[in-house]
Order: structure tokens, then sequence, then C-alpha cells
């Protein structure tokens, strides 16, 4: 629900004096009580404030709830992604594995001839790829990855909160952000856990309560 500025202002007066009557309201803004009186029905119906009688009016907190709500509801992918790691499916498992350890990532991308997505490794698929016997050498990591069109994907203009429910949904690290090629998806960007844990520090430091 979008507040008036007269509301949010109404809000904030309760917010700092409450209990306040709601002559006390009415005398900080200059206004008679009587102007006032519908805009604090509504804001007693919708929740935001509390009326007890002889006492005067609450503030609820449902306000900031809302507002940290919304704050979430504005988060995009493409306000917090950051840069992919993407090799070739012919590159062997141990690049991969150097790949990992040198660009510091946990999940690597894996693109086709063309250009376009065509897998994902991940840590667990490269350690189970290392304990067999074969030649870490000899194995392209086409054989070992997570391939389309199992592949979990996200977009520029997802919602930050989407990605984050469907990481724990699938139980996957990080997903690629992608945009639609002429053969395919062409990767852009990642999202990973630590993405969501940073976007969620930030909450509680921009997030005025
Ligand atoms: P780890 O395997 O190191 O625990 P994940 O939990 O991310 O890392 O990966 C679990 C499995 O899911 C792996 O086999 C991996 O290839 C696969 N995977 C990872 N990311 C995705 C994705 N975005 N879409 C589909 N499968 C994925």
């Amino acid at each position: 629900m979008e507040l008036s500025s007269r509301q949010e202002k109404i809000v904030d007066i309760v917010k700092a004096d409450g209990p306040i009557t709601g002559e006390k309201i009415a005398e900080q803004l200059q206004l008679t009580r009587a102007t006032l009186r519908p805009d604090l029905s509504i804001l007693t119906m919708a929740g935001f404030l509390e009326a007890r009688p002889r006492v005067g009016y609450f503030y609820t907190g449902k306000h900031d709830s809302e507002a940290l709500s919304g704050k979430i509801r504005r988060m995009l992918v493409k306000d917090y992604q950051s840069l992919p790691v993407v090799i070739k499916e012919n590159v062997s498992v141990y690049d991969a594995i150097s790949a990992m350890f040198l660009e510091d990532i946990g999940t690597l991308f894996v693109a086709g001839e063309d250009g376009r997505l065509a897998g994902v490794v991940s840590r667990k698929d490269l350690l189970r790829a290392s304990i067999g016997q074969q030649d870490l050498n000899a194995v392209p990591v086409h054989i070992i990855m997570t391939r389309m069109p199992n592949i979990a994907v996200c977009r520029k203009e997802d919602l930050l909160i989407d990605v984050a429910n469907r990481l724990i949904e699938k139980e996957i690290d990080g997903m690629p952000v992608v945009r639609d090629a002429d053969t395919g998806l062409e990767v852009i960007g990642r999202i990973t856990k630590t993405t969501i844990a940073r976007a969620f520090a930030e909450l509680a430091t921009v997030h005025e309560i």
C-alpha cells in the first residue's frame, strides 16, 4: 500500500512521539483534527497505527516491514551480478581445476564451439572426476558437466529474491545470467550464494528502521 505524503508524516510523528493523541498530531502538522480524521482511520484500518482510547495512537511497525519487503522486491539481478568465468567444452578436467583456482571461483560455465551456454561444472563435479583412475588431462569437461537444457539460468531483469529461492530449491551454488543469442544462450554474468549474502548484508546497512 502506497501512503500519501501526509500519511507518511503522520506515521513519522507517531513513530517519534507515540503514544500521541489525534489533537497533538494535528497540532504538529498545523491542521485541524477533522482534516486528519480520514488519514488516521485509513492508517488504523490498514494496520500501520493502533488507536487506544484515552491514550492515543501507537506505531505498529508494519510500515518498516513493508518498506523492507518493498526494498527486497526492487533488488534486480543486473545490479548485483558479477563477472562469469566461461571455459570451452573441450578444455580438460585438469585445466578446469586450474581455472577454478586461478579465478578463485566455485562454479565454471561451459560454452560450446558456438560460444553458447552448454553446461556447468561445480567443485564437486571436478572432485568426482578426480577420484577415479582416469587421466585428468585426457578427459574434456563436457563429459562430466551438467548440460543444457538442464541448466538453471536467470536474466538481468529478474528479481534477486526469485533467484535466491531457486538456488535454495535446486540446491545449487549459482547460476549464469544469460541473454538470448541466435543459436542459444549467451552468458553475461553470474549470481551465486555469495551474491545473495552480500545483498542481504547490504540491506542491514541501507535499511533504516
Ligand atoms: P557442488 O557440486 O560443488 O556442491 P553445486 O551445489 O552448485 O556445487 O552443484 C551441484 C550439482 O548441480 C553439480 O553437479 C553441478 O554441475 C550442478 N549445477 C550447478 N549449477 C547449476 C545450474 N545453474 N543449473 C543446473 N545444474 C547446476
